[in-house]
């Protein structure tokens, strides 16, 4: 078992609807020497790689995302889930289905820290169904750029995403994979 891994049977609570709590480390209050160990590892999976640029979403791909840029040594763009009158100039926008929210978000990104000349490491702290991931990769292939691989803190083996992702083709990497998660018992047992 891994760092993560440990952590989530430690602290992570199983909610029903296939939900799992993590914000005492992970998405509210941040574990950043956890998020410290988890860039390593994500450093070393995507070994060669010639990365320059993280994309995530907001808000809890935030905190992940910037611990492994600095690992990466590129500047990290996340993706806004509304329109700000702050944002200007041209836009990258996919629809996003949220799957804690149950709502469809517009995801935006400028198209100024966006181009054909970068080279994409996406990171988010989960994987379900897929939608978030879907959409930043349109973002991506919109603007021109390459998706490098895929870094995910927590995927939910048992949803369909990981399946989704890795048939498309893209190197998905997920530092703690769960096959089975029960509310009842609060059981959750790891891919091997
Ligand atoms: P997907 O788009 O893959 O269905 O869901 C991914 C997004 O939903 C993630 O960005 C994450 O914020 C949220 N999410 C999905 N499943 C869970 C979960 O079990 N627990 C928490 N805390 N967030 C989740």
């Amino acid at each position: 078992m891994n760092c993560l891994e440990e952590r989530i049977v430690k602290d992570g609570v199983v909610k029903e609807g296939n939900v799992l709590k993590v914000d005492s480390f992970l998405n509210h209050q941040m574990d950043v020497e956890l998020f410290d160990e988890m860039a390593e590892e994500f450093k070393k999976r995507f070994e060669g790689k010639n990365i320059n640029k993280i994309l995530t979403i907001e808000a809890s791909g935030i905190g992940i995302a910037s611990i492994v840029a600095l690992r990466f040594k590129c500047p990290v763009v996340f993706a806004k889930k509304s329109q700000s009158i702050n944002l200007d100039g041209e836009m990258l926008t996919a629809e996003v289905e949220s799957f804690t929210h149950k709502r469809t978000n517009h995801v935006i990104v400028s198209k100024k820290f966006l181009g054909p000349e970068d080279h994409v490491l996406i990171i988010d702290d989960f994987l379900a169904n897929g939608c978030a991931l879907q959409g930043l990769i349109q973002i991506v292939t919109s603007a021109g750029a390459t998706v490098e691989g895929i870094g995910i803190a927590i995927e939910k083996g048992f949803q369909s995403g990981g399946r989704i992702i890795r048939n498309l083709g893209y190197q998905l990497e997920s530092l703690a994979i769960i096959e089975s998660m029960d509310a009842s018992t609060g059981e959750i047992v790891f891919r091997e």
